[in-house]
């Protein structure tokens, strides 16, 4: 496959334009705040996100239809990058997680009126929202199969109850989209449905915040219950019991743009290891004229370049109508990885300055650690890598697939790109 390397002028230039308007906007808000976003709250997201429209660079990855530049995924990759620069870029330009990723599956799957009154606005920046997966033990986790949520049939509509935890942006959230068991039991590979739950529904709780090692997204990570919360049939996004074939619309590129915003604080940390090794003076020469220094300044940037290339090939599979499942993967596990470790050299090379709160290394330490846990932990993924590997294998019994089929075919026709993906799919969680 040939991947084009070189930018469109558009994108490049929306991406020079993005780095300009982050170095020159939202550093010093994500400096006064020291990264943490409670702390500007709903009065900083609004003020950076009318600065990124005024600027030109707000929702770089929504269709033009709803006021975005319409990027592709390769296009995208550029941008983010840019705006991972800083921990509260993605939030300027509206690209953060988990609003991103469910723009990208509701342009995918939602009907023209649920657009409306549930993408439009998240596009414009008028609200946020979350993505309700995960549970707690013997819940759904690594295996999405374990679902334990139920939606039963109930006066025309649907009766949802059970328990989600570790869900991003879910209080102060506007609506939550939420996977529930609507036939099969817990371990089935099918029978889920995706359900678009309104903010205040009766029964819909938020039992606690949930105290994590990171924390710059925007309404934290929460535990929510579910006790009888009735939603109408309008509130299916999709079709019912495609749940899992639905959710990898949305985990393949939503965990490739999780890559392209950290690797965006991987370069960032590099950049302030680096002006300490230049001017940090010790043992008659500067820091950087150390060879053990020299060597983690330079695996570093093998990190990021390896990392900015295993992006791209994904993300050109994916613009290509292909499901990128073996590409994505390994992306993501790959720079899950490596930015931790860019990280990492950055903090030590600066020493004690390092895990201070004077630069933001210490934070980003925190906040870049638990990406290789969520949009599928790395031991999932390559547990994913190696069986589709074997599966290539000519003495294998290649006729059997990595994973049973989570459910029968798509109830509905859906995009060709989609059906691919689907296709390929295996069970990493968000
Ligand atoms: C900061 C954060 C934000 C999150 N946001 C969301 C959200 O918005 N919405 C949502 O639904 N979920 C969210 N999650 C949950 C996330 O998707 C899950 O944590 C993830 O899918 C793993 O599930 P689990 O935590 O239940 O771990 P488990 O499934 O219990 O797995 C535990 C460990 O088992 C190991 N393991 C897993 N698979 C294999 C394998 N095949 N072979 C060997 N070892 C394996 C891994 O080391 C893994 O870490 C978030 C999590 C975090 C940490």
């Amino acid at each position: 496959m040939t991947i084009e390397l070189t930018p469109d002028p558009h994108v490049a230039d929306l991406a020079e334009r993005t780095a300009a308007f982050v170095r020159a906007i939202v550093v010093p808000e994500e400096e006064r705040f020291a990264g943490v976003a409670s702390a500007g709250g709903e009065p900083l997201r609004q003020h950076l996100q009318e600065a990124a429209r005024e600027a030109g660079v707000f929702a770089p990855h929504v269709s033009t239809e709803y006021g975005g530049h319409g990027l592709d995924m390769r296009g995208r990759a550029l941008v983010f990058e840019e705006a991972g620069w800083s921990l509260f870029g993605p939030l300027a330009l509206n690209i953060a997680a988990p609003d991103e990723g469910n723009m990208h599956l509701l342009e995918a799957v939602a009907t023209a009126e649920q657009k409306e009154q549930y993408l439009r606005p998240l596009a414009e920046g008028a609200v946020r929202s979350c993505f309700a997966m995960t549970e707690p033990a013997p819940g759904a986790g690594s295996d999405p199969a374990a679902l334990a949520t139920v939606a039963t049939r109930s006066r025309g509509g649907w009766l949802i109850n059970g328990r989600k935890w570790f869900i991003t942006g879910a209080d102060g959230a506007a609506y939550t989209i939420c996977m529930a068991r609507t036939s099969g039991e817990p371990g089935d590979r099918g029978g889920a449905t995706m359900f678009l739950i309104d903010a205040g529904t009766p029964g819909l709780r938020i039992a606690r915040h949930i105290d994590t090692l990171d924390e710059a997204f925007f309404g934290g990570h929460c535990e929510l219950e579910l006790e009888d919360v009735f939603v109408s049939d309008e509130s299916v996004l999709g079709a019912v019991d495609q749940g899992f074939e639905y959710a990898q619309v949305r985990l393949a590129p939503a965990r490739l743009t999780h890559c392209m915003r950290w690797l965006g604080i991987a370069r960032r940390s590099q950049e302030i290891a680096v002006t300490r090794a230049a001017e940090r003076r010790m043992f008659g020469s500067r820091l950087g004229d150390l060879g053990m220094v020299q060597a983690m300044i330079a695996d570093s940037e093998i990190d990021i370049a390896a990392s900015r290339l295993l992006i791209l090939q994904a993300c050109a599979e994916l613009d290509q109508g292909r499901s990128a499942a073996q590409s994505s993967s390994i992306a993501k596990t790959f720079v899950a990885e490596a930015v931790g470790r860019v990280v990492d050299r950055s903090l030590q090379i600066c020493g004690a300055l390092g895990v201070s709160g004077d630069v933001l290394l210490s934070r980003y330490h925190r906040e870049v650690r638990p990406f290789r846990i969520y949009d599928g932990p790395s031991e999932t993924h390559r547990w994913a890598i190696a069986k589709r590997r074997l599966r290539q294998s000519p003495v294998s019994p290649a006729a059997q697939p990595i994973a049973q089929p989570i459910a029968q075919p798509i109830a509905q026709p859906i995009a060709q790109p989609i059906a691919q993906m689907i296709a390929e799919r295996v069970n990493v969680g968000e």
